[in-house]
């Protein structure tokens, strides 16, 4: 670096536990901030996911600002998140995304989620860009972590001693046990199947081409069912990735993992007997037929202890339904740049870990809330959320609606610097509250800063 300006700055050795979108993420924010940066990851990719995942704009301008490759994640930008009639596939609400972009400053990717890891871990492993290039060690399993000496044991026998500790390892997080939180977690009353689709194929069977809207597209998930088909089209939209919700009664996979075998195509298509035909020709030639085993954890109470902190699905695991758990992971591996980085960060590590909560917990909070919330209610679900005028809009609390503006109009920059100052008893006299300007009103009718 050489070049920071504020006293205390010290360049830390980071050890980052788990290498999927969090840990890549964390890596990439921590290497641009300074900071020396090793990722140890249980597996060795291998097995990675098949299926989509999708980046709203509040993760994709923390691409940008990182200098990401966002081409090699080869991605389709979203024109519209579509809701369709459960019978006749006809188009019950629509969120139009055109003018999406020119609002928010950035798109709506819709990723493969291998093609996504590789963008994210070539940025964190690449001599080119920012900072000292991370370093990888695959097949380290954390099994444990000494708290008062920062050092990480592996079930391989190794050890390694860091300043810091990021815990990215996922729902099923070690570091998070370490920091002594016992999640309070039951498993959905909603299974997920998930399966993909090639459009050559689909086109070829003369079936309905869906890669041609560009959208999100959604069967159902109105009127508390917790049936709901979700097609997003990746890879430049030669993928068509589903995901088939239904009632954990009619199929149970709460124990089953992802990297199980292949579930039959008979599987996926009986809970659908009276589904839209169009989208139901599709599942019936579907690939790679996996389950998603759905968990509900309550919020943790904190997320670091000492100078180890949980970042991505260790903190925060939610529902998948508001599509946001990789970009929150993506945001707290940019509140981790921003709080060490050359601006702020005078040494004192505890103060950072107390402020990367005091802004991390209020946010993931509230949309793991609204995520839990649109699995059964797709009017809850942000951009659906505003459609107030379609005959089925029905929310739980018009004032607690999720919003695209909410999401969108966060600044992170403005919420590092008043929790700060407030942690530091110094004066923060901009107009943001939270990160959000005085004075912007929500959808929901909040108008910030003021008492609703
Ligand atoms: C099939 C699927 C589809 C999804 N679709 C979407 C979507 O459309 N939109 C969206 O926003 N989110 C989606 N998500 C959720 C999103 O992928 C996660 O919220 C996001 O990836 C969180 O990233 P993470 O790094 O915290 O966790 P993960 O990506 O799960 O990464 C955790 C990593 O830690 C490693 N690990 C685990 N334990 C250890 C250990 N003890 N030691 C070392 N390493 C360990 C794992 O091998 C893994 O590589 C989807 C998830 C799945 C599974």
């Amino acid at each position: 670096m050489g070049s920071n300006e504020t006293p205390g700055w010290r360049r830390l050795n980071v050890g980052i536990i788990g290498g999927g979108i969090g840990g890549m993420s964390a890596a990439i924010a921590l290497r641009r901030a300074g900071h020396l940066t090793t990722i140890y990851e249980r597996a060795d990719f291998a097995g990675e996911v098949g299926a989509s995942v999708s980046c709203a704009a509040n993760g994709t301008r923390w691409l940008h600002a990182w200098d990401v490759d966002v081409a090699k994640g080869d991605p389709v930008v979203l024109r519209k998140l579509i809701n369709r009639d459960w019978k006749t596939g006809e188009p019950v609400s629509v969120y139009d995304l055109d003018d999406y972009e020119k609002r928010w400053g950035f798109v709506y990717n819709m990723f493969h989620r291998q093609f996504m890891h590789r963008m994210l871990m070539d940025c964190a492993l690449q001599k080119e860009g920012k900072g000292t290039p991370s370093t990888l060690h695959v097949n380290h399993k954390c099994e444990s972590i000494n708290l008062d000496t920062t050092t990480i044991t592996f079930t391989n026998g190794v050890t390694a001693q860091h300043d810091i500790i990021v815990g990215a390892d996922g729902i099923g997080s070690a570091v998070r046990t370490a920091i002594g939180i016992q999640p309070a977690k039951r498993p959905a009353e909603q299974s997920c199947l998930h399966t993909n689709v090639s459009t050559e194929e689909a086109v070829r069977a003369g079936l309905v081409d869906y890669s041609q809207n560009s959208a999100l597209e959604y069967w159902g998930g109105q009127e508390g069912k917790w049936d709901k088909i979700v097609l997003s089209p990746c890879n430049d939209g030669k993928l068509l990735s589903y995901y088939c919700f239904f009632p954990r009664e009619k199929g149970d996979y709460a124990t089953q993992t992802w990297a199980s075998e292949d579930r039959p195509v008979e599987e996926l298509l009986a809970p659908y007997p009276e589904l839209d035909r169009n989208v139901f020709k599709h599942l019936a030639i579907g690939k790679e037929i996996r389950p998603w085993r759905l968990w509900l954890h309550d919020p943790y109470p904190y997320l670091s202890r000492n100078r180890v902190c949980l970042l991505g699905d260790a903190g925060h695991p939610m529902m998948p339904h508001q599509s946001q758990g990789a970009c929150m992971a993506i945001e707290d591996a940019a509140a981790l740049g921003i709080l060490f980085g050359e601006d702020h960060f005078r040494g004192d590590i505890d103060e950072v870990m107390a402020v990367y909560d005091d802004i991390r917990l209020p946010r993931v909070t509230r949309v793991q809330a609204a995520a839990a919330k649109a699995a059964y209610n797709i009017n809850e679900r942000i951009g659906f959320s505003v459609n107030k005028n379609i005959s089925t809009y029905k929310v739980e609390d018009p004032k607690k609606i999720l919003t695209i503006e909410e999401m969108n109009a966060y600044d992170m920059h403005k919420d590092v610097e008043e929790q700060l100052a407030a942690r530091r008893g110094e004066v923060f006299a901009q107009k943001f509250i939270r990160g959000l300007p005085i004075g912007l009103e929500l959808p929901s009718g909040v108008i910030i800063g003021e008492s609703n």
